[in-house]
Parts: structure tokens; sequence; C-alpha cells
């Protein structure tokens, strides 16, 4: 920007009325989230302002025709080789380009950030991603599906009665979440159907998981306890719903945002499990800017056994040490000379840290 033309910019935003200024302030602060979130850092607000407002003034002539239809947007939505994508409040339907299609499972999911471009337009390209929630292919392990993109904190649901809870599973999840680089909370839903002694039983069995810094949050979606506290942990965030079918998901989200109705499925009888009712991928704007990504996969996520080595990679300050085990392939168990055991030995590594890591190799349960 010249500085002929700033003077006259400032002058510019100076004489624009209250409203008109604040409209420009919330855009701009919109924009300068969205750069922060992928660069780390962004220009100041008056910097931006100003720059929109430029852009705002620009004569059509001045306008060229790559910037026209260059632009990118939010994955809200995705079906087979297509993508809802949302720029600036508005929905676009667009393909994806054949590289992207090819490898759909990999390169795009919803909550990506994308560049569409062409004509007829076409998402384009995939924007680096902050997180991720992954999980192998169970067709080709090699081959990594991403769930959703972008994720700032992943809710683990469990119901603490029907289906009873499942700790090692939550445990599995909890690794395979955080090494997608997400935020994980632990939602114990049904506590309505607890009696006082249960409750402290149950949610006795989830304390060690606040001991490692995880925050459970006892929910009922009946009777909406612990919704404010879900909804303080969701705001102004990107987040998913993992668990079990039956454990409440859905009925956490209606519960959630009162403009959804998503439909619950009934339990059914005997085997306490609940039917799968949701089918298509969506990114959904609730209260509170929070945005709610519902899929299919998502919703099963966590839920498949992980091999040894998967579960190893979980586990990476034992990978920074394993060069120092006298076994190049030390699985870090009954190997002799295995740097990880002396780690533990010295405290480097907790001693709780490398029993969840043992049980987990062991782990034949459920
Ligand atoms: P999803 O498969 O994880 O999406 O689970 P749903 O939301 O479909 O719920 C499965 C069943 O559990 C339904 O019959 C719900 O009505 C019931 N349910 C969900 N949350 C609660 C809760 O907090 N308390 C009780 N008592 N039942 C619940
Ligand atoms: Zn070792």
């Amino acid at each position: 920007m010249k500085f002929q033309d700033k003077k006259q910019l400032q002058a510019l935003l100076a004489a624009l009325p209250g409203s008109g200024q604040q409209l420009l302030r919330k855009r701009a602060e919109t924009e300068r989230n969205e750069i922060m979130r992928q660069f780390k850092r962004a220009p100041s607000m008056d910097e931006l302002m100003l720059n929109m407002l430029l852009r705002e003034r620009a004569e059509p002539e001045q306008v060229t025709v790559e910037e026209e239809a260059k632009f990118s947007g939010l994955v809200v939505g995705l079906t087979r080789k297509r993508a809802t994508v949302l720029c600036d409040d508005i929905e676009v339907s667009a393909p994806l380009v054949a590289e992207l299609a090819q490898m759909q499972k990999s390169a795009i999911a919803v909550g990506d950030m994308v560049r569409m471009d062409g004509d007829p337009l076409m998402v384009q390209a995939v924007l680096p991603r902050r997180t991720k929630l992954s999980r192998p292919d169970p067709g080709a392990v090699h081959i990594e599906r991403v769930l959703a993109a972008n994720i700032d904190v992943v809710g683990l649901v469990t119901s603490v009665k029907f289906p009873p809870m499942r700790v090692r599973l939550l445990e599995r999840a909890l690794l395979a979440i955080q090494r997608g680089g997400a935020r994980p909370i632990i939602i114990a839903n049904k506590v309505d159907m607890l009696s006082p002694d249960e409750r402290e039983t149950e949610l006795a069995r989830l304390q060690p998981f606040g001991e490692q810094g995880i925050l459970v949050i006892p929910c009922s979606a009946a009777t909406g306890e612990g919704m404010p506290e879900l909804r303080a942990a969701f705001a102004g965030s990107t987040c998913v719903f993992v668990g079990h079918s039956g454990v409440g998901k859905s009925s956490l989200l209606n519960a959630l945002d009162s403009s959804l109705t998503l439909v619950t499925g009934e339990l059914r009888k005997g085997d306490g499990k609940g039917r799968h009712t949701t089918t298509a991928s969506h990114l959904y704007h609730l209260e509170g800017g929070i945005r709610l990504i519902d899929t299919p996969g998502v919703r099963a996520f966590g839920l498949w056994k992980m091999t040894p080595e998967e579960i190893r990679d979980c586990f990476c300050e034992f990978g920074e040490l394993a060069d120092d085990c006298a076994f190049s392939n030390c699985s870090h168990t009954h190997e002799p000379r295995c740097a990880v055991k002396q780690a533990v030995e010295q405290g480097e590594i907790t001693a709780a840290r490398y029993s969840s890591y043992e049980r987990l190799l062991r782990d034949d349960e459920e």
C-alpha cells in the first residue's frame, strides 16, 4: 500500500458511519483469526481494515480476472468427488480436481480450508492442516484416512451405563486423538441413569484421565446436566464427537443446539447397542461460535484395534529413546538393555505412562 493511499484510506475509514466501521472491524477480525490460524502471525487489525477498504474501493476493471476467480473457503460437506465449501457465508458446491478426487479419503476432509479456481469452478487444493483426526484405512493400513481436519477439541463420548463404560477403549482413542494434534476431552454421558453411589464409582474410573490433565465432563443429554460446561469447552472451536454408537452423540448435539434436530437412535432391546443414525458428512455452525463436524467415520473413530506399531508410534517420547535400545526393533517390553525401561527407572518417563503402554499392548479386552 502506497503512503498516499494509506492516508486517504485512513481518512475514509474515519469518515465511515459507526456501523460501517463495526462491520469492517468484524470482517477484519474474522480474516485475522483465519490468517493467524494458518500462519501463526497476521497483520494488525488496522492494516487489515485498510486493506479491506482498498479492496472495496478498487474499480471493477482493476480487479484482474485471476483475483476474481480465486478464493478459498471451508469444507462443510463432502460426498464422492464433490465438496460443499463455505466462502464468505455462501455455500458453494464444486467438484474436486482429479488429484484430490483420486485420493479423497486422505487428501480432503470436512474442516479443511481449500482453494477454488477455474471455470467451471473446482476445488483445486487443500491448504495446510493444523490438526487432523485420522486412522489407517481398514483395507490398506499404509493409507491414512483423514476423517476430519483442523479440529481443536475432540469430545470423546462415553456412556456411564447403557452401553457400559469401557475405559481401555477410551485410553486407546485418546492416544489416537492426541497423535493428530487436537485436544481431547471426555464426556461421561447419561449420568442421570446412575444412583448417587453408582455415580461415584463410575466417575472414579475416569479420575486417572483427569490427573493427566484431560477435562472430564459428567453430562446428561436427557437432563441438561453438564451442557454449560460442554458449551464452554467447545466455545469458538471446531469440534467433533466420537464414541461408540448408542452413547448419545446425536442427543448431545441436539442438546447443544436446539435448532438442530438430528435423528437419535432408539437403543436396540437386549444388547444395549445403538443403531447408526448419521450417514452424511457435515459441519454445523452452532450457537457460541461452535463449529461441529459430524461424519460416520468420525463417529466410529477410535473403535478399531491398533497394531503394536501404531501404539508404539503414539508414545513418541519412547521413539526418541529407541536408538539407544540394544535391539533396533525393541518393543520396550521384554528386551534386555532397553533405553525406555531405563528411563522409567530413572523417572524420566513416569511409571503411569509406561504401564499405560504395557496395558495397551497386552490388551485383548473388548
Ligand atoms: P449415538 O449413536 O451416539 O448418536 O446415540 P444417540 O444420541 O442416538 O442415543 C442413543 C440412545 O441413548 C437414545 O435412545 C437416547 O435417547 C439415549 N440417550 C442419549 N443421551 C442420554 C442421556 O443423557 N440419558 C439417558 N437416560 N439416555 C440418553
Ligand atoms: Zn527398548
